[in-house]
């Protein structure tokens, strides 16, 4: 059967060799089966028509019924182009072809009834439709709850006249042959309880719906069916790995405990204690851990990544922590140092600016086992860098790591698979997580130490600029610091570098007596590190700076952020850069600057930050504006692949399916009984993947 669907698509009729050609380019359709599952992204009510005498360049697409006269090429050169007019009881539009004349006009028929669909715009004094999609007109035009399947095509693909409404019609013509052929691909069990439409109901009603209830079931099967899959892969995955990649047990806890009831300066909270013992649960078993932290900026991963360390460097091993800048890095060496002094344990940093000299004697106490915690950036991945025995690697804001540097952590120790724990304060939405570390145990700190005030976050427009610089004022008088951020990407460079600079020019001019640090990714790393330290040292007050600061650099004295064109920030980036601030103990403040003119989006993305500080909440927000395969880390994954599920809007969905997953591999982990036989079947259709899913982290 298989066979049919592999068909290479220049084989369609209607197709050949050109028109595939394009189609495998631009719509990456290869085969019959890939023409069936380029499902239409919407459908258009196709039962109502507009009357021609209400037209007007306002209207988005329109429908309407005519009959098409005066069918004539006029201009010539460039400006030669084919018009007709349509005409009905109220009124006549004009059609009008730039492109392709030839064949329009042979196509067409003078003083035939046609319905024409496309947008009106104005043309001088009159009002026209170009590249119209026209279609004669028939009674089935006028059948109740017609859903006009809209699939997705390009500029060139239409310049061959591959427009929405012909692959519609390839589509037909293609499932005519293919409904017969398509096998049921899930088991009839999952079916019946579910009550799924079959496989081959739903990909006839997928493309020509009968009505909306169809649509609907099928869209519920394809989907459930897709996600279905991909859980019943990771899942499956998780288990294998169970089995294959044993490692050494820990459960040594005298540094523990030393640490926790005579140096920890603070009580754990509650959150803590849970995550704590959930990598317990795991450094303890004997399987090697790869789990997934999520903690929302400032709710205290980093003590929690330290006291595990714990537990494998009294079991006679080492840790590391890798962290995505060596700002952050440093950050974390001085913190966990001091920890470290107390316990009487040996720590050391590695960066990409670390000394020959001091590198030498690093590799070579990392070797011995004399070293037991090394913190640094990606330069801790080079080859030289080997452990006598690597028993923790802990990765620190997960999503700046690409998926190959994290999978060679693994090979940093010979003897046994070393345990993995990644840790993001990147608030992924729990549909997303599921799918993305569908295979990685996850663990949330869902609460933040006590005494933290909320940070009030207001919007203010750059008009209001006075006030706020009385505010800020005010705040230095009361021994605060303040940072003030401006975006810097890459396309507009030059000029956000300028808005930086003239930034930083106006705050020295109105504030004169107070030290102002600059920082930003085009300095030297040393000038940059130099004018961090004054900042955190509180030499400096107000601190302007492009988003280097974002992740992880923690000074509690901090208590305003300004985020300058507010508007150009992504929410993920605005959460983490608002969680710079609210470190200590007083009020904090987050005040989005903007323009009076922002984008709708724009002002949803600045009105949720002003509405909540829940970082779980704003990125489910992120996920609905800007769908999953834009959020970070997510693009190279691969499992996001989906062809009709959204995860923004299908969670519940995908709840189902990896619940239905679950029981399956329950009770037939190696999905070898009779029952099973569609999965199987489809598991063995299923592309191998090039990521090898049980080896990143
Ligand atoms: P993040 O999760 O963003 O990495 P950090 O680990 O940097 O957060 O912690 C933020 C601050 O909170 C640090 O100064 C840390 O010492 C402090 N902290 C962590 N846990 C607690 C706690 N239970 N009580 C009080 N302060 C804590
Ligand atoms: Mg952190």
């Amino acid at each position: 059967m298989r066979g049919f669907f592999d068909t290479k698509i220049e084989f369609l009729k209607g197709v050949g060799p050109q028109k595939s050609a394009l189609l495998n380019k631009e719509l990456n359709i290869f085969t019959f089966g890939d023409l069936i599952q380029h499902y239409p992204f919407r459908y258009e009510d196709r039962t109502k028509f507009f009357k021609i005498g209400d037209l007007h360049e306002g209207l988005p697409n329109v429908q309407i019924r005519g009959t098409l006269k005066h069918l004539e090429t006029v201009g010539s050169g460039r400006k030669k182009r084919l018009a007709a007019q349509l005409s009905d009881e109220t009124g006549s539009v004009e059609l009008v072809w730039f492109k392709g004349i030839k064949w329009v006009q042979k196509k067409l028929q003078s003083g035939a009834e046609y319905v024409a669909f496309g947008k009106p715009s104005r043309y001088g004094r009159k009002i026209n439709i170009a590249h119209p999609e026209l279609e004669v007109f028939t009674p089935g035009h006028q059948q109740e709850g017609y859903l006009q399947p809209v699939y997705h095509t390009s500029e060139k693909l239409k310049a061959r006249f591959l427009d929405s409404r012909a692959i519609g019609k390839l589509q037909k013509q293609l499932l005519t042959q293919a409904l017969p052929k398509i096998a049921e691909s899930l088991p009839v069990y999952l079916i019946d309880r579910l009550a799924l439409m079959s496989k081959r109901q739903a990909v006839q009603h997928i493309h020509f719906p009968k009505d909306q209830s169809h649509l609907q079931k099928a869209r519920w099967r394809l989907k459930f069916e897709e996600l279905f899959y991909v859980q019943l892969r990771l899942l499956k995955l998780k288990l294998a790995r169970v089995d294959k990649f044993p490692s050494r047990p820990f459960q040594e806890t005298s540094f523990i405990h030393e640490f926790y009831h005579h140096h920890l300066p603070f009580e754990l909270t509650n959150a803590q204690k849970k995550v704590i013992k959930e990598i317990y649960r795991d450094l303890r078993s004997g399987n090697q851990m790869n789990r997934l932290l999520q903690g929302d900026v400032g709710s205290g991963k980093t003590v929690v990544a330290f006291i595990c360390m714990l537990t494998v460097i009294g079991g006679g091993s080492q840790a590391a922590l890798m962290a995505p800048t060596e700002i952050l890095a440093e950050q974390h060496y001085r913190g966990l140092k001091e920890y470290a002094d107390k316990l009487g344990l040996t720590i050391a940093i590695l960066t990409g600016s670390t000394k020959k000299s001091v590198r030498r004697d690093l590799h070579q106490e990392l070797e011995e086992g004399s070293l037991h915690i090394l913190i640094g950036t990606h330069a801790l991945l080079e080859d030289p860098v080997q452990f006598k025995s690597l028993g923790l690697a802990v990765i620190d804001e997960q999503h700046r790591f690409g998926v190959a540097q994290r999978a060679k952590l693994w090979s940093k120790n010979r003897d046994f698979y070393p345990h993995v724990l990644v840790m993001t304060a990147t608030p992924i939405p729990r549909t997303l997580a599921m799918t993305l570390y569908g295979d990685l145990d996850v663990s949330v700190i869902d609460e933040l130490p006590p005494g933290r005030k909320p940070i009030e976050t207001v919007h203010r427009y750059d008009s209001n600029r006075l006030k706020v610089f009385g505010f800020m004022k005010d705040q230095i008088k009361q021994g605060r610091q303040i940072y003030i951020v401006y975006p810097l990407i890459e396309e507009s460079e030059k000029m956000d570098l300028k808005h930086l600079q003239d930034g930083y020019e106006s705050i020295l001019r109105a504030f004169p007596q107070v030290p102002v640090s600059i920082v930003h990714g085009k300095m030297k790393s040393a000038d940059k590190d130099y004018e961090m330290q004054r900042f955190v040292r509180a030499e400096t007050k107000i601190m302007v700076a492009t988003t280097v600061i974002e992740v992880g650099v923690n000074v509690p004295n901090a208590s305003v952020m300004i985020i300058e064109n507010a508007e150009r920030f992504g929410l993920a980036q605005l959460h983490q850069l608002r969680g710079r601030v609210g470190r200590g103990a007083d009020q904090s403040y987050c005040i989005l600057m903007t323009d009076y003119k922002i984008s709708k989006e724009g002002r949803t993305r600045i009105q949720t930050m002003v509405r909540t500080n829940n970082g779980f909440e704003i990125a489910d927000v992120d996920l609905k504006l800007r769908g999953p395969g834009d959020l970070m880390g997510t693009q190279q994954s691969g499992v996001l692949d989906l062809l009709i599920s959204d995860l923004s809007q299908d969670g519940k969905l995908l709840q189902v399916a990896r619940q239905e997953a679950q029981s399956v591999l329950q009770d037939d982990p190696q999905l070898m009984t009779p029952e099973n036989e569609n999965i199987r079947r489809q598991v063995a259709l299923q592309p191998k993947s090039n990521i090898n899913w049980s080896r990143i982290s």
